[in-house]
């Protein structure tokens, strides 16, 4: 086998930016992934019809604007993506909905008595959107950097990750509207972890929107392999690495999986005591994913909903709390929270002319093994009475299965390691480099490591920056713009 530079375990958004950003500083990188198609949590398929296009696993991409990795990368010149006017909505019995308009002071407008508050806990922080996105597309050892926008941030977290969550408002809608995005972090609700995770994409849904690439997510995974094929890189598909001795004699080898795996993988090249350490590391609970192939758009009962890109279902904060609580404890709920994403009203790509895709998952316990369509299904129907006359077949992923697609969403667990707070901050390790590990030139590039899950790059892209370094004495990051012509 020839001997390379650097190898790659994995070709998800962050074993490709790892390499990309090795190959863009000349070194001779090999990629080898386990499927049969690159892409990880980054892959398109047509799961139910011919003609019919869906995401996976990621579909809409807020962290990928907000990476400092992305940006270096240029991917809005390589990738086409269109932002919705209304980055979210939370549909409520009655008819009644929620809208996150992009527009902050929009969305003010249309909150009435609690308008004012949801403007007082985002103005300042959407105000500095710079820092903002460094600060949650980056990893936390860069907070120091920003230590007002830092102050307030971590006032909001504490205040709706604790019991006084409640405090601020007075009426149901804009409480509903925030938890449906905090119940992004498969937490428990109110908690640190998901009240962190659900104000950045707040910010992120009032700065720059939340973008749906056209085409689907595939195209982010195809730009960054032409990149590191056009710098002489070169990815290996359908390869399972089972052990470090399989791999070519490399200086550096990056690991795009879980934690998990990367002990397994690396056996004795890592100490027994670190490795003791990932075996600590903590999986969350999972999801069951749907989706759909219709023959038209979705009939939800409030217009503004058919406007938005993503759709939290759910109903009301208590409801969702519940719901979550039920999954902690290992049940499956009848009423679940929701996530939507409607694709094709923004991408004609994805569907037969007049038809269309939607994208959905729900929370369960981790190893699950249950079809989640009919709660799916019947949550939907809720909030858009007719749906099911406008669905023409649907494909069921379990949590099981999700593991099966990609080994390194453990149980279901789409974080790859638990997004508890403790673990947003200590990722996999509490380290100032937390991508280098005590084993000489193994370095850990997934979202099992700081700064977490997302589709940002930024594991991969600090795994590399640190592996430059210390393995290969180069201090200065590489250039990654798109090298025009
Ligand atoms: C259902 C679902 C919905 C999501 N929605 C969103 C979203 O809308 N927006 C968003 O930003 N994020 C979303 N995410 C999360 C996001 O997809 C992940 O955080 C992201 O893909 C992590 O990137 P990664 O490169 O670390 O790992 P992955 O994307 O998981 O890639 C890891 C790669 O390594 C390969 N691999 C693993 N083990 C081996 C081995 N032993 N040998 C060779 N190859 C191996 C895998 O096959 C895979 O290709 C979602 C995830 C899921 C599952």
């Amino acid at each position: 086998m020839p001997a390379a530079d650097a190898v790659i375990v994995g070709a998800g958004p962050n074993g490709l930016a790892a390499a990309v950003t090795l190959a863009r500083a000349g070194l001779a990188v090999e990629v080898y992934e386990r499927a049969d198609e690159i892409g990880g949590g980054t892959r398109t398929k047509a799961l139910t019809l011919p003609g019919y296009l869906h995401d996976t696993c990621s579909a809409v991409h807020p962290m990928a604007f907000a990476s400092g990795f992305f940006q270096e990368f240029g991917l809005t010149r390589r990738v086409e993506f269109v932002t919705p006017e209304v980055s979210f909505a939370h549909p409520l019995d009655g008819g009644r909905a929620g809208i996150a308009y992009r527009d902050l002071a929009r969305t003010v407008d249309a909150l009435g008595r609690d308008g004012p508050r949801w403007s007082q806990l985002f103005r300042r922080l959407v105000e500095h959107p710079g820092a903002v996105s460094r600060f949650t597309g980056s990893t936390l050892v860069a907070l120091p950097r920003h230590p007002f926008t830092m102050a307030r941030f971590g006032l909001a977290t504490f205040e709706q990750g604790s019991p006084a969550w409640n405090l601020r408002w007075r009426e149901d809608v804009a409480p509903a509207m925030l938890t449906g995005v905090m119940a992004h972090a498969v937490q428990p609700l109110p908690s640190l972890g998901a009240a962190a995770a659900g104000l950045a994409l707040a910010i992120h849904a009032h700065v720059e929107g939340w973008p749906i690439p056209i085409g689907g997510s595939q195209r982010i995974a195809q730009a960054l392999a032409d990149d590191l094929v056009a710098h002489g890189g070169r990815i290996e598909t359908g390869r399972e690495v089972r052990s470090v001795g399989e791999l070519p004699a490399a200086r550096a080898v990056l690991f795009d999986t879980s934690a998990r795996d990367m002990a397994r993988i690396a056996g004795d090249r890592l100490p027994a005591s670190y490795r003791g350490r990932l075996r600590r590391f903590r999986y969350g609970n999972a999801v069951a994913k749907v989706d759909f192939a219709l023959s038209g758009p979705v009939p939800w009962a409030h217009p503004e909903v058919r406007r938005a890109g993503t759709i939290h279902l759910g109903g009301s904060r208590e409801e969702l709390a519940y719901a979550e609580r039920q999954v902690a404890a290992g049940r499956h709920p009848s009423r679940p929270y929701v996530l939507v994403s409607q694709p094709s009203v923004f991408d004609p790509t994805r569907a037969p002319a007049g038809h269309g895709t939607l994208w959905t998952y729900t929370h369960v316990p981790k190893y699950s093994s249950v079809d989640m369509t009919a709660a799916i299904t019947e949550q939907i129907e809720r909030f858009a009475p007719g749906f099911r006359d406008v669905v023409v077949a649907s494909s069921c992923s379990t949590a099981v299965q999700v593991e099966a697609h990609d080994p390194n969403y453990v149980g279901g667990d789409i974080a790859s390691g638990s997004g508890d707070f403790l673990q947003l901050l200590a990722r996999p390790t509490l380290s100032p480099d937390p991508w280098r590990t005590p084993g000489k030139g193994i370095y850990l590039a997934s979202a099992s490591a700081a700064p977490g899950p997302g589709v940002h790059g930024q594991a991969g892209w600090n795994a590399a920056l640190s592996a430059l370094r210390n393995e290969f004495g180069i201090r200065r990051a590489p250039d990654l713009a798109p090298t025009e012509g």
